[in-house]
């Protein structure tokens, strides 16, 4: 058996949100919303799913994309995430992402724009990795 690769992340990376919504707001950005995620978003709202799309969502991929204010912020966002017990995976797996624990450098970028990095619960390096393999398409 091939040896792991070795992370900078060996000893594990501490997080928790703070709930600040900087990664909600800002700079445009996509919010993938998978095929089976688009459901119980429109039940959460007690939303038609097709007036869920035509109000909130644009195509993405194979699938949508939650669609942001002139300002860059997600439609859902209003002082704290008005989805939140059915968010998509993509906002649950923040900041996990595979595109942002590949090297210690994007995970520094990170940290800088979110305040909850290096704070609270510790998650083991095969916490992070399966969170991070979770993502890949993100
Ligand atoms: S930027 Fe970090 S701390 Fe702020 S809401 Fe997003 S995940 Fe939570």
């Amino acid at each position: 058996m091939r040896p792991e690769p070795k992370t900078f992340f060996e000893a594990g990376l501490s997080f928790e949100c703070k709930r600040c919504g900087k990664c909600c707001t800002g700079a445009p950005g996509t919010i993938y919303v998978a095929p089976g995620e688009i459901g119980p978003i429109a039940g959460f709202l007690g939303l038609s799913v097709s007036d869920l799309i035509q109000g909130y969502l644009y195509p993405y991929k194979n699938s949508f994309s939650i669609k942001e204010d002139d300002r860059g912020n997600c439609l859902f966002y209003r002082e704290g995430c008005t989805i939140y017990s059915v968010r998509p995976h993509q906002c649950r797996t923040f900041p996990f992402w595979f595109r942002n624990v590949r090297s210690e450098s994007l995970w520094r970028d990170v940290a800088r724009q979110c305040p909850g990095i290096g704070h609270g619960k510790r998650y083991s390096k095969a916490q992070i990795m399966e969170i991070a393999l979770s993502t890949m398409e993100i």
